[in-house]
């Protein structure tokens, strides 16, 4: 178990789409992160939720990334998909960089903006509101 499998878990959880199953997994990934970075093995039960069909394309997507970001969120940082004409930036595409935020209680959660005024979400674990990573912009 890798560090590197934790934060992609992390990212899972600021990334996961609203569905009834969601709190259970995001409770169950928490626990996992928690008990991953205390130094225990967590390997396998994070590869099977990996594994699971609904995310395996989207967590392979992630892990192929060098900064762990999210598909949907590399396409904006990209500029393949639009942001709303009045947030765009003059530049080339690729000028507009998605932040990274994460749980300053735990960094068991990570988030990316993809859009100024995107509200920042709170960590379920830690109740607090996530911060600006360090080193930004992803
Ligand atoms: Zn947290």
């Amino acid at each position: 178990m890798g560090d590197r499998d934790l934060a992609v878990a992390a990212v899972l959880r600021g990334h996961l789409t609203d569905g009834p199953a969601c709190g259970e997994l995001d409770e169950r990934l928490a626990e996992l992160i928690a008990a991953g970075r205390r130094g225990a093995e967590v390997s396998s039960p994070l590869e099977e939720i990996f594994e699971r069909p609904a995310l395996r394309d989207w967590v392979a997507a992630v892990r192929g990334d060098a900064h762990l970001r999210p598909p949907e969120v590399v396409a904006v940082a990209r500029g393949d998909r639009g942001l709303a004409p009045d947030l765009q930036l003059p530049g080339p595409p690729g000028a507009v960089a998605a932040a990274r935020f994460v749980c300053p209680a735990g960094d068991d959660l990570t988030w990316f903006r993809q859009q100024a005024g995107d509200p920042v979400p709170m960590c379920g674990t830690h109740h607090v509101a996530l911060v600006p990573a360090p080193g930004g912009a992803a």
